[in-house]
């Protein structure tokens, strides 16, 4: 005889914190989007042992009311969507419901959050998914969010954690996508103590592509700028001086999601074809414009794929706007240095 049991909240929130919460980066990633969704001017990132023992994000945005503060470990539970429709006019980087929810089913989390019109704000500790207290605290406006003890309760994925070194490593990748696809933020990180990032938050791009990569990527960039048919599009692609042996400076934002688009990097590579070396990728910093209704990020929990309705003519505009682009500027040995 078999029986089939309805899972409880806890089992339910921890197995599905397995698709959003597979190591700190994600939970870096959630929590940072979340500070960018209530509109902060600066946010501060703090990990400590690759996030794997503490993460620590305070942001300045516009916090959640006393009365809220519960609801938000709920699962499905936004203030971002109401119904499905929504999400064809969608610009937020949230809309799932789920990150909260998910990361407090698997951690230690301390909340403190305060609203610009409430006196005071509220203290919150959670733990595998119970709150544990609420209390009424003196804060600045804005969110600060602690997590400890990452996968405390679900011992084998702590297991799967990989080292402290390769954990910063992924937290340090992410938080430079989240910086560049926000220049008027001000991004702090500070790793183990030791400040690793401070963009300074001034609405200009090539500010924080300088913060990152430093001056000769800066100096050897292409600015492009084109409304198109389907999109629009604009941002810094490399000259060829400039060029990777990976995709690791390879950032593409759509409506300011970062997103991984085979479309989009299969066109750069097409119109940088004869210009930089085979088997070397372009370097890109792309913020493209699009109809949310022409899209679908709800692919993946992660959110980090997306489809596009005008998929190939995307491709074909792209490709030769940027084959445009190049052409127009003047590259030193273009076309002659790697025939
Ligand atoms: P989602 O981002 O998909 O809405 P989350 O679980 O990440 O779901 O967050 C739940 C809700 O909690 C959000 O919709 C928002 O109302 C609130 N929230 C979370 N983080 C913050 C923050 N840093 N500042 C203000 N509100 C927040
Ligand atoms: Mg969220």
């Amino acid at each position: 005889m078999h029986r089939i049991n309805i899972l409880d909240d806890l089992t339910i929130n921890k197995i599905a914190a397995g698709e959003v919460v597979e190591r700190p980066s994600s939970v870096v990633k959630e929590l940072v989007e979340n500070c960018v969704d209530a509109g902060s001017t600066k946010i501060i990132i703090e990990i400590v042992d690759g996030g794997k023992k503490l993460i620590r994000i305070t942001d300045n945005g516009c916090g959640i009311p006393s009365s809220e503060v519960d609801k938000s470990f709920l699962r499905h539970a936004t203030s971002k969507i109401n119904k499905i429709d929504d999400l064809y006019d969608l610009y937020s980087l949230g809309f799932r419901g789920e990150a909260l929810a998910s990361i407090s089913a698997i951690s230690k989390l301390e909340m403190i959050t305060k609203t610009k019109d409430e006196p005071i704000g509220t203290k919150v500790v959670v733990e595998g998914g119970k709150v544990i207290s609420k209390e009424p605290i003196g804060a600045t406006n804005g969110t600060t969010i602690l997590i400890k003890d990452m996968f405390y309760n679900t011992p084998v994925r702590q297991k799967f954690l990989k080292s402290t070194h390769a954990e910063t490593i992924n937290i340090s990748d992410l938080i430079n996508k989240l910086a560049i696809g926000n220049p008027n933020i001000q991004f702090k990180y500070i790793n183990n103590n030791k400040p690793m990032l401070n963009t300074p938050g001034d609405n200009k791009l090539t500010s924080v592509i300088r913060s990152i990569y430093g001056k000769d990527v800066c100096e050897n960039l292409i600015k492009v700028e084109q409304k198109c048919k389907y999109f629009n599009v604009k941002g810094y692609i490399g000259n060829n001086n400039v060029y990777r042996a990976n995709k690791n400076l390879q950032h593409v934002y759509i409506n300011k999601r970062f997103v991984k688009s085979k479309v989009i990097l299969d066109a750069l590579s097409e119109a940088y074809k004869a210009i930089i070396p085979i088997n070397k990728h372009a370097v890109c910093f792309l913020s493209i414009e699009i109809d949310p209704s022409s899209i679908d990020v709800n692919i993946h929990p992660t959110k980090l794929e997306i489809k596009f309705e005008n998929e190939k003519e995307l491709y074909i505009e792209l490709r030769d706007f940027l084959k445009r682009a190049l052409l127009n500027t003047n590259l030193i040995g273009k076309y002659q240095t790697f025939d």
